[in-house]
């Protein structure tokens, strides 16, 4: 298990890091997911061996890593440019933790192919790198990992400079790899797609800060701040005034979720997120259900999205919304449709802090 507590790491008088607590449970994937330069990488690097710290402690299976040498460490650390030697095999790359390890040659051969059998490479040892496909090449970078046998296995931004569809691939091939290899995991990404295929649980990080963490269904459903709303792909967060039992929101007068704990600000400023099932378009034939807010709308745009289409419009009071519609009875853009707004799929949370007001950020 990991634990970090206390993290912090400048560069100069840039802090990258600030007092940073994140765990890792034994055999966990954690998912650490922010804008670039919010300082995934120099975390990874700290935890590694390569950065010194200014303050805090890492602890891995109960043993304290401070001071220790990066090969002390047994952790494995990947890059997006994953530095491959080009022109050795694949056999003498993935060997190269254990050679250093000083581990017997037998040893090393059973580690090597063991590696790469789990990343879908057995039998290319001999062969050079450079007659590897991107792909290839990327999970030879892996298995050298692997094959360390790492206590802790960080992945940095590891799909980042593959196409799309090699991406995808790898996606759907690394959860199960990670769960055979029953490593404790930290992968970070600024991509949701990858965070919430592999995440057990997800760490959004910003400026320097982790800002919430949880199971990503979790964060869905309560994010903390607009700022992670809007980081997992929520894109409807709006400024917002609480006062009485009402948020004031360019939607109009919202009520408040009467349950506990949904609601962070019970007056002054505030932000409104809609949750992913918030919105719909209502169907002329039944009724809007008591609670839920009509908005009158104007059809945009519309755009397919598998097996439904999201249409973008104009709502009378102002902003323009998203609203997944089923495609049988989508409608044309220049329709006049009305959206109903569900308020228990509302969250009022506090105001972003002053200067990302308005998540330029991302
Ligand atoms: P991320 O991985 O989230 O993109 P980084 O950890 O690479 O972020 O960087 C965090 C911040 O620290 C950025 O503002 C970056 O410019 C700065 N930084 C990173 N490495 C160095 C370095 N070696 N020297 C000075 N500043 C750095």
């Amino acid at each position: 298990m990991l634990e970090v507590r206390g993290l912090t790491v400048s560069y100069g008088d840039h802090i990258a890091v600030a007092e940073l607590d994140l765990t890792a449970h034994d055999g966990e994937v954690v998912c650490v997911l922010g804008p670039s330069g919010c300082g995934k990488s120099t975390l990874l690097r700290a935890i590694a061996g390569l950065e010194v710290p200014d303050a805090g402690t890492v602890v891995l299976d109960g043993q304290v890593l401070d001071g220790l040498r990066p090969d002390q460490r047994r952790i494995g650390l990947m890059f997006q440019d994953h530095a491959l030697f080009p022109h050795r095999t694949v056999a003498d790359n993935v060997g190269f933790g254990p050679r250093m390890q000083g581990l017997p040659r037998r040893h090393i051969t059973g580690l090597v192919e063991d590696a790469l059998e789990l990343v879908d490479l057995a039998g290319t040892g001999h062969r050079t790198v450079t007659s590897l496909s991107g792909g290839e090449q990327q999970r030879v970078a892996l298995a050298r990992t692997i094959a360390a046998r790492p206590r802790l296995l960080m992945l940095d931004e590891p799909l980042g400079s593959l196409d799309r569809a090699l991406r995808d691939r790898l996606l759907a091939d690394l959860p199960p790899l990670l769960r055979e290899l029953g490593t404790t995991v930290l992968y970070v990404t600024h991509d949701q797609d990858e965070a919430l295929a592999l995440a057990d649980r997800l760490a959004v990080m910003r400026d320097g800060r982790i800002q919430q963490v949880g199971p990503s269904d979790e964060l869905w459903r309560s994010p903390a701040s607009g700022f992670v709303a809007r980081f997992l792909g929520l894109e409807h967060v709006f400024d917002a005034e609480v006062a009485g039992r009402v948020a004031r929101t360019p939607l109009g007068d919202l009520p408040l979720p009467a349950e506990d704990g949904v609601t962070a600000v019970t007056s002054g400023p505030a932000q409104v997120v809609l949750l992913l099932d918030a919105l719909r378009v209502t169907d002329p034939l039944l009724p809007i259900r008591a609670e839920e807010v009509e908005l009158p709308a104007e059809v945009l745009a519309r755009r397919f999205a598998g097996d439904h289409l999201r249409i973008r419009v104009r709502s009378k009071p102002g902003p323009e919304l998203t609203v997944p519609v089923w495609r049988g009875d989508a409608p044309q853009i220049g329709d006049l449709v009305t959206v109903a707004l569900d308020p228990a799929a509302v969250r009022v949370l506090p105001p972003d802090d002053a200067g990302h007001a308005a998540g330029a950020d991302q």
